[in-house]
């Protein structure tokens, strides 16, 4: 059901209803990459038959139920909107971009303010990503075990500013021991953003209590984002996390994603069958979802997760401000 309040979310296709976005996994990627690394070596990185099997994964993705991926490609990780919009038309899915940055900051950052950072932001979401006319619907930042460097209170506050100027939601990724999730919060607060309106990413890598309801507490999302990953945590763990943040009555606040991709730089053939058969985009329905049931939560709880969190956190827009 629509209603006149419903808000759009901005998806690399264009504008999508909150209702119409279905089952969403909060962080993925599709195609991870060096800028710059296919100038040099352009043999390594076969563009058009890489779009085609995106196109195979991500339609079988939707046949099994899941409408819309968030994919955190910032510009340092090889952010290629017309690859994202070409693959979302013909597979089928929904995609919602990223603009901003990862781990590596862009050496523009480094000498100037988070404003001026933020107007490259504020472009991307509302006029588009260089001249494709794909806009981005949402700001990606990261956080890492160094903490909140002088460089990064620059991204993070440009990062603020810049979902202060347009509404877009902040996804976050954070090193989850070192509490960063909420170092990202205490900047964002000083620059005025609600904290309801940020996704802190990898929260699921802990079972640090104190600090994921403190997060929650605060308001933020929590994204429980690298099922199938083994990074950080064992997935009976990661699974467990979950349980707990339902069984404590946080499942309004916490949202599901693997964090994986259809084709990586990082990864040479064969080599995810190998150390990570679980890391694929199907893995939280077919596997997660019923483990967690049987760890007693509640498929209304489930279904918050994965389709009424993002249906609330994602949309930001009205059709009158949508630039068009
Ligand atoms: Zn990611």
């Amino acid at each position: 059901m629509t209603t006149p309040t419903e808000l759009y979310a901005q998806t690399v296709t264009g504008l999508v209803q909150a209702h119409a976005l279905g089952r969403v996994l909060c962080h993925e990627h599709v195609v991870l990459r060096t800028p710059g690394f296919a100038e040099s070596y352009p043999w390594t990185y076969p563009r058009r038959e890489i779009i085609d099997r995106c196109v195979d994964v991500l339609a079988e993705l939707r046949d099994s139920g899941i409408s819309t991926i968030v994919d955190n490609t910032t510009i340092d990780l090889g952010r290629d909107a017309e690859l994202l919009a070409e693959v979302s038309q013909r597979s089928g899915i929904t995609i919602i971009a990223a603009t901003g940055c990862h781990l590596v900051t862009p050496r523009f950052v480094f000498n100037r303010s988070p404003d001026e950072f933020a107007a490259l932001l504020i472009r991307d979401l509302t006029e588009g990503i260089a001249a494709t006319g794909v806009r981005a619907g949402v700001i990606k930042c990261a956080t890492d075990e160094d903490g909140v460097t002088a460089t990064n209170e620059t991204v993070l506050r440009a990062c603020a500013r810049a979902h202060l100027a347009t509404g877009a939601p902040i996804s976050t990724h954070t090193h989850a021991a070192g509490r960063t999730g909420l170092a990202q919060l205490r900047i964002f607060a000083d620059e005025g953003v609600d904290p309801s309106r940020v996704l802190i990413g990898h929260s699921g890598d802990t079972d640090d209590f104190d600090y994921l309801h403190a997060l929650a507490d605060a308001g933020a999302y929590l994204g429980a984002d690298r099922f199938g990953g083994n990074v950080r945590c064992s997935e009976e763990t990661r699974v467990k996390i979950v349980a707990e943040l339902c069984r404590a009555g946080r499942a309004d606040r916490v949202m599901l994603a693997h964090d994986t991709n259809v084709w990586s730089e990082k990864e040479p053939p064969g080599w995810r069958e190998l150390h990570r058969p679980q890391w694929h985009y199907r893995h939280v329905l077919d596997d997660v979802v019923p483990e967690l049931r049987s760890l007693g939560v509640e498929q209304v709880d489930v279904d918050r997760m994965l389709v009424a969190n993002p249906a609330v956190f994602f949309p930001y827009l009205r059709p009158s401000q949508t630039h068009r």
